[in-house]
């Protein structure tokens, strides 16, 4: 079987070097077994695109050393196979329609927060399936009634991995409101439609794994290997944000930062290598590919420019 890995960019502004460790090691991880690597523009959401984003990304990730196979997949593109996928979950009755507002749901849960922040959906259409009936068109959002029970998997840099996906976030939106695709649903239908057979991505999309995988097998999609990395953190051990400038590639190459020595940083925090020396990406295609993810974290050392 090819091995086919991916790259999934949201155009939300410039790369960081979270992204970019976690590019690289997907792109090693594929091109090490001689596998193909897929690209795909994750830009659903119209509300967080940064017009021109996308053309930096990929400008980014070719200075990174990192190339792919084929034309880029853009999601919006894509809601003719979202609305199909949408139809057969209907037909099985796996989704129904949900006319809640945020506000409604925060007042109806007690509990805190499931821990990536968001509300447990407390099933509330699910009980009284009149409300969404009597709502009008472009009210209604879907939501995947998702089964009891854990879903566990083994991940490949993580371990053993289980969530319980009724309890955490209960039915989660598979369509929202105007009618688009929400993330779960189209990167478990892309990643099918794309051949993706290993998902290596960093550790905060765990939770959406599991509901990824729930969703796949709902539609009958083969479900790709998980394979999640360790978040990159800045000294402080705060989580790298986007907004964060010093830390993108475009300011790291203007401060005259190669992309020989993120490779090597990014190789070396994975403990891919003995070589002193910066290389580019291509160079740790023949490098064994880490077995286990570190425990911690990935922290950037406090002097970047100098240290890296
Ligand atoms: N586009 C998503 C992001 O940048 C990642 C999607 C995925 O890897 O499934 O956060």
């Amino acid at each position: 079987m090819t091995v086919v890995g991916r790259i999934a960019p949201s155009p939300t502004g410039r790369l960081h070097l979270g992204h970019a460790r976690s590019f690289l090691l997907a792109w090693w991880s594929a091109r090490a077994q001689g596998g193909r690597v897929v690209l795909r523009i994750d830009d659903l959401d119209q509300q967080r695109t940064v017009p021109g984003s996308a053309e930096q990304i990929l400008e980014d990730l070719s200075w990174l050393g990192l190339d792919w196979d084929g034309e880029p997949l853009l999601q919006s593109t894509r809601a003719a196979a979202y609305r199909e996928a949408l139809r057969r979950l209907e037909e099985h009755g796996a989704i129904y329609p949900c006319v809640c507002t945020r506000k409604e749901i925060a007042s109806a849960v007690s509990a805190p927060h499931a821990s990536d922040g968001e509300t447990r959906y407390p099933g509330t259409c699910r009980a009284d399936p009149s409300r969404a009936r009597q709502a009008p068109a472009g009210s209604r959002a879907l939501r995947y009634r998702v089964p009891d029970g854990p879903v566990s998997w083994l991940d490949r840099f993580m371990g053993p991995a289980k969530i319980d996906v009724a309890r955490t976030a209960g039915d989660f939106v598979v369509a929202r409101r105007d009618g688009v695709a929400s993330y779960q649903l189209a990167t478990a239908v892309d990643d099918a439609y794309q051949g993706v057979t290993e998902v290596v991505r960093g550790e905060d999309l765990l939770p959406s794994a599991a509901r990824q995988m729930l969703l796949a097998r709902a539609l009958g999609l083969e479900v790709p290997e998980q394979a999640h990395v360790r978040l990159v953190v800045d000294h402080r051990g705060e989580r790298l944000a986007k907004r964060d400038g010093a830390v993108t590639l475009d300011e790291l190459r203007r401060a005259g930062v190669t992309s020989e020595r993120i490779c090597r940083w990014a190789a070396r925090s994975a403990g891919l290598t003995e070589t002193e020396h910066p290389r580019p990406a291509n160079f740790w295609v023949s490098q064994p590919m880490m077995e286990r993810e570190v425990d911690q974290p990935i922290r950037l050392p406090l002097r970047l420019l100098e240290d890296l």
